[in-house]
């Protein structure tokens, strides 16, 4: 896009940064650049603004300080949890998963699956959902930890973590999930729960890309991925990325204040744009379970078109969104998570997700909705696949 207008509709691949947090960020860069580590007062000060960046994490997350370890993005909060437990517990050699995690549990447990560790992906049905009985009973007494995502990216379809967190302690198995696209969409409050370990990242919730935070539950055994400095009490090496580090505290600040409207107004505008495609578009329909699902995603095939069409004409117009995950397209297979869910090959291959956030509008709503039946028309019309 040049400088015309952008409708951004893509936002569980990344968000704008919110301008409150930019400007929390902004002394850290020329001003307050010092080692938050270093014994002078210049770098020591900053130690006081990570500290406060953690206790406003915390809060989103109802955690306790201490139980957030500042990391640099999802992918290794994810891998910090899974290969740190599997490292603090040496002698279990099973991980259970399921089918439709993000790359950066699903690549990794494929990988660690060639490290001779073994591992059970639990399917999901044809809307995206967890038999949680075919879940518990893949628990084994050598299972070290049990990774279940909180909210599936492409679909935006939830799972029932919490449920599943207790089967799994009650099995005495460690439970991480992925709630990289949970966090700062549904109220989470991970005191009332058995969830051990807890993954988000930044970039999802209106903070730079970059960073990302691991909730540790007190007491749970992990060993560090990134071994060096005493940086996070010794759970993470690295100089501290202070200036993210305040910008997601300012972000999950804001998170908290953000999380009726994310649940109501961008909820009704994402159930609005979905009800005005399905109404006025053939051959059309939503994946995934409709009402455990993330307010701000649709995900909606459409038959006899291809997606990758169809995000062409929307980027025409300005619109951003996206088709089957970012980390998927580019590659015209369709996802891992429409192949785990059955859709049919033709109408996996039609697939948009559009993801909202508290930034877009109702005009912008009724400026997609205008223009996708005119676009699917068009496109069916050229379509060798299309039922003339
Ligand atoms: N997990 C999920 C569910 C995601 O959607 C993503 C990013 O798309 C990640 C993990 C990876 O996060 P990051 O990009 O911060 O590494």
């Amino acid at each position: 896009m040049g400088t015309g207008k952008v409708i951004y509709v893509d936002n569980n691949a990344t968000t704008k940064v919110a301008p409150e947090v930019l400007e929390a960020m902004e002394p850290f860069f020329c001003e307050r650049y010092g080692n938050a580590s270093s014994m002078h007062t210049f770098g020591g000060s900053v130690r006081h603004e990570l500290d406060a960046a953690r206790e406003q994490v915390a809060k989103l997350l109802g955690a306790m300080p201490g139980e957030i370890v500042f990391t640099s993005c999802g992918t290794e909060s994810d891998n910090a949890a899974v290969i740190g437990t599997l490292r603090a517990n040496p002698e279990k050699r099973h991980i259970i998963t399921t089918r439709v995690e993000h790359p950066a549990i699903r690549s990794l447990c494929q990988y660690l699956a060639k490290e001779r560790y073994e591992v059970t992906e639990v399917p999901v049905n044809r809307q995206g959902e967890l038999d949680v009985d075919l879940l518990a009973d893949a628990i084994r007494p050598d299972t070290a930890v049990v990774s279940v995502m909180w909210a599936n990216n492409e679909t935006g379809v939830i799972f029932p973590v919490e449920e599943i967190a207790e089967i799994a302690h009650a099995a005495g198995v460690v439970f991480h999930t992925d709630a990289v696209q949970a966090v700062g969409k549904l109220p989470i409050n991970l005191a009332k729960t058995r969830i051990d370990l807890l993954s988000l990242s930044g970039h999802k919730l209106h903070a730079p890309k970059g960073i990302g935070a691991l909730y540790v539950r007190r007491g749970t055994k992990l060993t560090p991925l990134l071994i060096g400095g005493h940086q996070e009490h010794g759970r993470r090496g690295g100089t501290e990325n202070s200036a993210s580090i305040v910008g997601l505290g300012k972000a999950a600040e804001l998170a908290v204040e953000h999380i009726v409207d994310e649940n109501t107004r961008v909820k009704a505008m994402r159930d609005r744009l979905e009800r005005r495609i399905l109404e006025s578009t053939p051959d059309c329909f939503v994946n995934g379970a409709r009402d455990e699902r993330l307010p701000n995603t649709a995900n909606i095939s459409f038959e006899y078109v291809e997606g990758e069409a169809i995000l062409l004409r929307l980027d025409e117009l300005g619109i951003c969104a996206s088709s089957g995950s970012a980390c998927t397209s580019g590659s015209l297979e369709p996802s891992h998570v429409m192949r785990a869910m059955g859709v049919p090959f033709t109408a996996a291959h039609g697939s948009i997700r559009f993801s909202l956030s508290i930034y877009n509008t109702d005009d912008e709503i009724d400026f997609i909705a205008g223009h996708v039946p005119r676009i699917i028309k068009d496109l069916r019309a050229i379509s060798p696949y299309a039922r003339k």
